[in-house]
């Protein structure tokens, strides 16, 4: 199984590239974003829980989100040719928690860092909230967003680092040209 850890800031492109990523490995994009934003828009309880952290750009609580990955490994299809994390890890507690949750399906997984430009992300963020729709994509947010990536979420870059499971990409050119690294990286991670 190829198993793809994406890290980067908001609005670095993770998004993209795993769309890419599906449609060229064939892989099974895990968005924690996409499963939160579902979850509020159910009306559930969880939902209205976490609806106010994510809006004020706050991470919803480590153990909220260590049991939605477990629920979706627990239930992933045998065939499966792979996973791409998505916004998970975003803390080191999660970091470890998804180690032993890989190692109890006989799994691994490589981290690719997506390193952008903090002007870049702002104006690609601000440029994305005219259509998203997202509650958090704006200019406030974007800044409480990037202070937790850089204080909270970037220590689990070093946690794969040290563990020599760990690419970093250069996310600053076009989409083609961030694939196009990603894509080098994984063919050599199969052989
Ligand atoms: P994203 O779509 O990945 O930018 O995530 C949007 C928001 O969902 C984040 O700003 C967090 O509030 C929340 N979120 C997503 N993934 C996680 C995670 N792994 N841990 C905690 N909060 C998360």
């Amino acid at each position: 199984m190829l198993n793809v850890i994406l890290c980067g800031a908001p609005g670095s492109g993770k998004g993209t590239q795993s769309d890419l990523l599906v449609k060229n490995y064939g892989l099974k994009h895990l968005s924690t974003g996409d499963l939160l934003r579902s979850e509020i828009k159910s009306g559930s309880s969880l939902g209205k829980q976490i609806e106010s952290l994510i809006a004020e750009g706050n991470l919803v609580p480590d153990h909220t989100m260590i049991h939605l990955i477990e629920h979706f490994l627990d239930n992933l299809e045998k065939d499966c040719p792979g996973i791409i994390f998505d916004g998970y890890p975003r803390t080191v507690d999660q970091a470890e928690a998804l180690t032993l949750m890989l190692t109890r399906h006989k799994m691994s997984a490589v981290m690719l860092d997506l390193y952008v430009e903090e002007d870049e992300v702002i104006k690609r963020l601000l440029e994305r909230g005219k259509v998203s729709g997202r509650a958090d994509d704006n200019y406030e947010t974007i800044k409480q967003r990037l202070k937790i990536f850089h204080e909270v979420t970037k220590p689990v870059c070093y946690y794969y680092l040290t563990r020599h499971n760990y690419f970093a990409i250069n996310g600053n050119n076009s989409v083609e040209n961030t694939y196009a690294q990603i894509d080098t990286i994984l063919q050599l991670v199969q052989k």
